[in-house]
């Protein structure tokens, strides 16, 4: 049986860490990181990511504020609200629920954020920062991963990683982070030949597909490292990864579940990012 990854001991872990970092914020500078969501439209998934962000700054003692807006909100007007928050000496930290209803550009939402506010790590200044090898604000989610990996002292250096997915918000901001940590990436995708022969050089083998139990048993390496990003809701309701876990078992040495694996490291990466932009912003 492998190591189960317990992301949700460790998201608490890091919200515990932020929670203390924040109060001496206060006392020592009287600083009071804050951030802003924007919703626009009613995905019901997003309607519950909005929530869970909400309450991860008050259990924090963030500032939170909320805009929710018609599904019909005009581009011209999100992107006042953008500027207005930008101009928001309160909030440190913003961001757009992803996706926008679709006769708004994303680009053009996300490059109006004032970078130093990006805390999803979407905009092009930080996407380019962490490719050169100078990173700022890191997507949440990726940087979730590497945050596992640490806090189980899993090493990376000269490792093989596969990732399977290269989305903007998961799997090419990957490539980087490990990369940077000294593992040897390649990185597969729905055009990628023989994807098992791939996977099953991996050491690290991290799954963002958004395909349920894709990544079955014979396609993992003895012993390796397996993070599961997917979340996958069946229609008999269950959620599931994109790894078959009780066949993943079988052969890692390490694996994330689903629930409860990278999914709660993505909401403490972001609070993390805000607090960061906290005490930069107002020095
Ligand atoms: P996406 O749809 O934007 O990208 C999926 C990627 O996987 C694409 O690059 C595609 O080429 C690749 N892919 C799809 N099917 C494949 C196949 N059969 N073989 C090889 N490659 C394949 O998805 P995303 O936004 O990166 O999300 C991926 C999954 O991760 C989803 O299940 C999503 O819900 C989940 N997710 C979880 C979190 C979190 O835990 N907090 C955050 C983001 C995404």
């Amino acid at each position: 049986m492998p190591a189960i990854i317990d992301g949700k001991k460790i998201s608490q872990d890091v919200r515990d860490e932020i929670r203390e970092k924040t109060l001496r914020l206060k006392g020592e500078r009287g600083i009071v990181p804050g951030l802003a969501v924007i919703l626009v439209g009613d995905d019901p998934a997003s309607q519950i990511y909005v929530r869970g962000k909400k309450n991860a700054c008050r259990e924090v003692g963030f500032l939170s504020k909320e805009f929710r807006l018609p599904s019909d909100t005009s581009e011209t007007k999100l992107l006042d609200i953008i500027d207005g928050l930008n101009r928001d000496h309160e909030i440190h930290g913003f961001l757009v629920q992803l996706p926008v209803p679709e006769h708004i550009r994303t680009d053009a939402i996300i490059e109006a954020i004032d970078p130093r506010k990006d805390v999803d790590g979407f905009h092009p200044y930080n996407v380019g920062k962490l490719f050169s090898g100078n990173p700022y604000h890191r997507a949440c989610t990726p940087a979730g991963i590497m945050e596992l990996l640490d806090r189980y002292e899993i090493e990376i250096k000269g490792k093989e990683a596969v990732i399977v997915g290269r989305s903007n918000i998961v799997g090419k901001p990957l490539i980087m982070m490990l990369l940077e940590r000294h593992a040897t990436v390649t990185v597969c995708h729905t055009r990628t030949k023989d994807l098992p022969k791939v996977t099953r050089r991996a050491e690290i083998l991290v799954a963002a597909a958004g395909k349920p139990e894709m990544i079955r048993g014979d396609m993992i390496r003895d012993g390796a490292v397996v993070i599961d990003v997917g979340i996958n809701r069946l229609d008999t309701g269950k959620l599931v990864g994109d790894v078959a876990f009780a066949d993943a078992c079988e052969r890692a040495s390490y694996i994330t579940p689903v629930p409860g694996g990278v999914g709660p490291m993505t909401i403490a990466m972001l609070l993390r990012n805000t607090l960061d932009a906290a005490s930069i912003q107002d020095k």
